[in-house]
């Protein structure tokens, strides 16, 4: 047996840290064994997935040193390896699970399924909805199929027992099959849920080791059953553990910036964000901090992979990222500094902005040093400002920043849309109400504008940038917080309705 390995990323987001630490997981294991490691895009939420997003995470992959042997931009026997582009085979495997009566089309509102849900839950059951609880008596089915209602089908799942999932890494585990769904395999588009499409994907993809986040143990009964459904062995399933924040909850961009291409910008090594990928939860035979991608291939185990919440720890990650910058000879450190820094990838985009405000070169480095560094340094001081007063200050960041959290195409132009929006609702003068953001991200107000400042930093350096002034003010409390969320909320809603009648 060939072991086949993958990492199955939804492109709906910035490339994750946890991503590249469960493909990092998977590639060992494949490289281990001599076998195949390959990528499948898992793009079956349309609304959500770009492909902007698809192609920064295999960017980010690639720059952490990871190479796959299938996947959608290298090809293989298996394909095709993006989701949406294998409709038809899900809906012949729908259509299996409908003739075996192990599938049902399910014509229910959902106005009934939320009071479904409202009636299980003043009855004090779980709200899991089951078959039993779906039904519709035949003729309002007819009924409703006649009229070409919209429908979706769902899987039969048991009303009771336990399933016994079988984990590498935990021995067997005991769910209770009360707690789980008759799950939609297809929505009423028409397109497969993850559970179906996952299950015949690695199936058909002849996936033998499934290594993937625990936060998927919970769907494992579904999936054991649907193997059974189609009369399929099941792959190995491992359930790694999650990546926490150092106050141990489950990593978050609040307290870590958790997109790759960050650490790329902020001139980590990739060698050394690799390196310590593989120092989460597991360990080499002889405890060493500092390997390379090889040495860590060569001595995978993963029954050394340790349960206990594994912390992702940025000030620990820029330590070992030292070990593997100090050991660089003086012309490597000056080469991947110049790569790093001077690409004209990087550089050529910037000088427009530049050329015409300097008169010498030596005038660059005091206007444009911020494109070179990483946080900025800053005191509550930085930002007094006649415009504000007290907390307003935060406010305005937190909202800016609660915007460019959800601009999916980062341009000048959809940054500048965003935050004049906000500028105008809240009735502040741009000039004003850019001069946080000037310091935030440049540390001063006199530089080149901070619109373009931001798309040219690119999402991540910026948005972090802005966290961190934000903390440096004092983040607010939970409570502090919500009251900031509710605000933000009308204002959005405010800032819609303005833009429906412009
Ligand atoms: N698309 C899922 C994710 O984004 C894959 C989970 C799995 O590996 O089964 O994490």
């Amino acid at each position: 047996m060939t072991v086949r390995t993958r990492v199955a990323p939804s492109p709906t987001g910035d490339p994750h840290v946890g991503t590249a630490y469960i493909a990092l997981f998977n590639l060992a294991f494949a490289r281990q064994h001599g076998g195949k490691f390959l990528l499948r895009i898992e793009d079956t939420d349309q609304q959500r997935s770009t492909p902007e997003s698809e192609q920064a995470i295999l960017d980010s992959l690639r720059w952490l040193g990871m190479d796959w042997d299938e996947g959608p931009d290298v090809g293989g026997d298996y394909g095709p390896y993006r989701q949406s582009e294998r409709r038809a085979i899900y809906e012949e495997h729908v259509q299996k699970l409908l003739d075996s009566g192990n599938a049902f089309r399910c014509y229910r509102t959902n106005e009934e399924l939320d009071q479904l849900r409202i009636t299980k839950q003043e009855g004090g059951s779980l709200t899991a909805l089951k078959v039993s609880d779906l039904e519709l008596p035949a003729d309002v089915i007819a009924e409703r199929e006649a009229a070409g209602a919209p429908f979706v089908v769902r899987m039969k799942v048991p009303e009771e027992g336990t399933c016994v999932v079988n984990d590498m890494l935990r021995g067997e585990i005991e769910l209770d099959w009360s707690q789980v769904d008759a799950q939609i395999l297809m929505k009423s588009d028409g397109m497969p849920t993850y559970h179906l499409a996952n299950v015949v994907d690695d199936h058909l993809m002849a996936i033998t080791h499934v290594i993937r986040g625990e936060e998927w143990i919970s769907s494992a009964p579904k999936h054991v059953l649907l193997y059974q459904y189609f009369g399929w062995d099941m792959p190995k399933l491992c359930h790694m553990p999650l990546l926490r924040n150092p106050d141990k909850s489950k990593l978050s961009k609040r307290k870590n910036p958790t997109s790759i291409m960050y650490y790329e910008r902020m001139g980590f090594m990739p060698e050394a964000v690799l390196n310590y990928l593989g120092r989460m939860g597991w360990s080499m035979p002889d405890e060493s901090e500092k390997f390379s991608r090889d040495e860590m291939f060569t001595n995978f185990d993963i029954q050394r992979v340790s349960l206990g919440g594994p912390v992702f720890d940025v000030e620990k990650l820029r330590w070992l990222n030292s070990l593997w910058l100090r050991e660089l000879t003086a012309e490597q450190f000056a080469e991947r500094f110049a790569a790093w820094g001077f690409n004209p990838e990087r550089v050529l985009p910037v000088i427009p902005h530049l050329q015409p405000r300097v008169e010498v070169f030596s005038d660059v480095a005091p206007l444009a040093g911020h494109f070179l560094s990483g946080l900025t340094p800053l005191t509550p001081e930085s930002f007094e400002h006649k415009a504000y007063e007290g907390e307003e200050v935060v406010a305005v960041l937190q909202y800016g920043l609660w915007l460019l959290e959800a601009t999916r195409h980062w341009e000048k132009e959809n940054i500048e849309k965003a935050l004049f929006g906000l500028a105008k609702q809240m009735e502040i003068k741009v000039r004003d109400f850019l001069f946080p953001f000037f310091m935030a991200i440049a540390g001063t107000s006199s530089t080149i504008s901070v619109l373009d400042t931001m798309a040219l930093l690119g999402p991540d350096m910026s948005r972090a940038r802005i966290r961190h002034a934000i903390d440096v003010l004092g983040a607010p409390g939970k409570k502090k917080l919500k009251k900031l969320e509710k605000d933000f909320q009308a204002i959005v809603r405010a800032i819609e309705a303005s833009e429906t009648t412009d």
